[in-house]
C-alpha cells in the first residue's frame, strides 16, 4: 500500500479527537430488535424498520418469487433494457396508493433526491429548503449548481421572506418528517405559500410513508394534501417499507422531463427486479389491515415512550413520530451515554455533528412496530439510569 496523504491522516485525527469519528459495526443476523454483533446481543432502537418489515416472512417469498421469475439483477438502466415487469407493476400501485399519474423508480433515496433536484434546479432555477433537510436534498443543489437559501427549521414567514426576496421562480423543498428530530414540515402553509409565488413544492417524506395518514400515505395524507398541491414527492422503501429504492410521484409532464434529464436516473443501473417485488409485497402490507394494526403498535409504543420520558429530566423533540432522539448536546457525553445503554443491553447509536448542528448530539431513537411492550419497558428503564445522572450535569 502506498503511504497515506498527511491530509488524510490529519482529517481522521480531527474527527477522533472530537468525538466525532464514526464506523460501521456488523451484525451477525437480520434487521429486527434484537440485534447480534460482536458475540453479544442486544435490543436495538436505532433502525428505520418503523413497521418491522425488513425480515418480514411475506417479503422475503416475495423476493424468492421474483428473483426465479425475473432474475437478481437489472442488467441495464431502465432506459436501455433495466426497466421489468415487477419495476412497472410497482411504480403504477405506487401512482394509484398516492394518486399521482406517474412514479418513477430510483436506486436508492440519496440518488432520487440529487436525480429530481438536479434536473429541475439550474442556474436560473433556484432552490429554497427547510435548514434542517436530509442531506441528499442539499447535495441535490450542490450537484444542479443552482442558487440555495435555506429558512428556519419550519419557519413558513422565513421561507416567505426567501421566496420573495429571489426574484425568479424555482424549487421549495421539504422533508415531511424530519429525519433526525421526528417533527413534521408545515406542509398545508407551504404548498400554499409556493402556490401563491408560483413556485414548485416538493416533499421526501421517507420517514412519513407507510407510518403516517390514511392507509399509510404519509406526512400529505395528514394535511389532506394531493398531487396538486404537492406536485413532486419522494419516498424512499429502505424505511418503513423495509427494503431499499425510491421513487418519485409526479406529474406524467414532470415524468417525461426527469426522465430526459436525471442524470441518477439515466446513468444507473434499475434496481434489483426482486427488490422491486419485494417492494410491492411490501406495499400490500402496508395497505392491509395487518398494517393497520402494525401501525396502531408504533402509535402506542410512541405514547408509552413519551409518557415515561415525561417525568425525567430530559430534552424530548415534538415529535409524534416514530423518530424520538433525545438530545445530549456534547458529542462525548453523547458517545459515553450511547456506550452506557449498550451495558444495560439496549442500543442506540450517538447521532454527532455534521450530522445535526453543532451542540446538538442525540441518541436518535426509532421505535418498531416490531418492538414489545417488554423491549420499550427495557429501553424507558436503562434511559432512566443512565440519562438522569448524566444529563443533570449537562
Ligand atoms: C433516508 C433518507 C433518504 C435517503 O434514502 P436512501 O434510500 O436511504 O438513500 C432521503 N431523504 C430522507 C429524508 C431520508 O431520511
Amino acid at each position: 500500500m502506498p503511504n497515506t496523504p498527511l491530509w488524510i491522516k490529519t482529517a481522521l485525527d480531527e474527527r477522533r479527537q472530537q468525538a466525532l469519528l464514526r464506523q460501521t459495526v456488523t451484525l451477525d443476523g437480520p434487521q429486527t430488535p434484537t440485534a447480534r454483533f460482536n458475540g453479544s446481543i442486544y435490543t436495538s432502537f436505532c433502525s428505520n424498520d418503523y413497521l418491522g418489515l425488513a425480515n418480514h416472512p411475506d417479503l422475503i417469498r416475495a423476493v424468492q418469487a421474483s428473483a426465479e421469475q425475473y432474475g437478481v439483477g437489472g442488467g441495464a438502466s431502465h432506459l436501455v433494457c433495466g426497466h421489468l415487469a415487477p419495476h412497472q407493476a410497482l411504480e403504477e400501485a405506487l401512482a394509484d396508493w398516492l394518486g399521482y399519474e406517474r412514479v418513477m423508480l430510483f436506486s436508492t433515496g440519496y440518488m432520487a433526491n440529487l436525480g429530481v433536484i438536479s434536473a429541475l434546479a439550474s442556474k436560473t432555477c433556484p432552490v429554497v429548503q427547510d435548514k434542517l433537510n436530509h442531506a441528499s436534498l442539499i447535495d441535490g443543489s450542490v450537484l444542479a449548481q443552482s442558487l440555495l437559501r435555506r429558512y428556519l427549521h419550519g419557519d413558513v414567514s422565513s421561507a416567505r421572506k426567501l421566496l420573495q426576496k429571489i426574484a425568479i421562480p424555482g424549487l421549495l423543498v421539504t422533508d415531511g418528517v424530519f429525519s433526525m428530530d421526528g417533527d413534521l414540515a408545515p406542509l398545508a402553509s407551504l404548498a400554499a405559500l409556493a402556490q401563491e409565488e408560483n413556485w414548485l413544492f416538493m416533499v421526501d417524506d421517507a420517514h412519513g410513508l407507510g407510518c403516517l395518514g390514511n392507509n399509510g400515505r404519509g406526512s400529505l395524507s395528514l394535511e389532506s394534501l394531493d398531487a396538486r398541491a404537492v406536485p413532486v414527492l419522494v419516498g424512499t422503501f429502505g424505511k418503513a417499507f423495509g427494503t431499499s429504492g425510491a421513487f418519485v410521484a409526479t406529474s406524467n409532464e414532470i415524468a417525461d422531463y426527469l426522465t430526459q434529464f436525471a442524470r441518477p436516473y439515466i446513468y444507473t443501473t434499475s434496481m434489483s427486479p426482486a427488490i422491486a417485488g419485494a417492494t410491492l409485497a411490501a406495499l400490500r402490507l402496508i395497505q392491509s389491515s395487518e398494517g393497520e394494526e402494525r401501525r396502531a403498535i408504533l402509535a402506542s409504543h410512541i405514547r408509552y415512550f413519551r409518557q415515561r420520558m415525561a417525568e425525567l429530566p430530559v430534552r424530548l423533540m415534538p415529535s409524534d413520530t416514530a423518530i424520538q432522539p433525545i438530545v445530549i448536546g456534547d458529542s462525548d457525553k453523547t458517545l459515553a451515554a450511547s456506550e452506557a445503554l449498550k451495558t444495560l443491553g439496549v442500543w442506540c447509536t450517538a447521532i454527532r455533528p455534521p450530522t445535526v448542528p453543532i451542540g446538538s448530539a442525540r441518541l436518535r431513537i426509532t421505535l418498531s412496530a416490531s418492538h414489545s411492550k417488554d423491549d420499550l419497558a427495557l429501553l424507558c428503564d436503562s434511559l432512566e439510569s443512565v440519562l438522569v445522572a448524566k444529563v443533570k450535569c449537562e
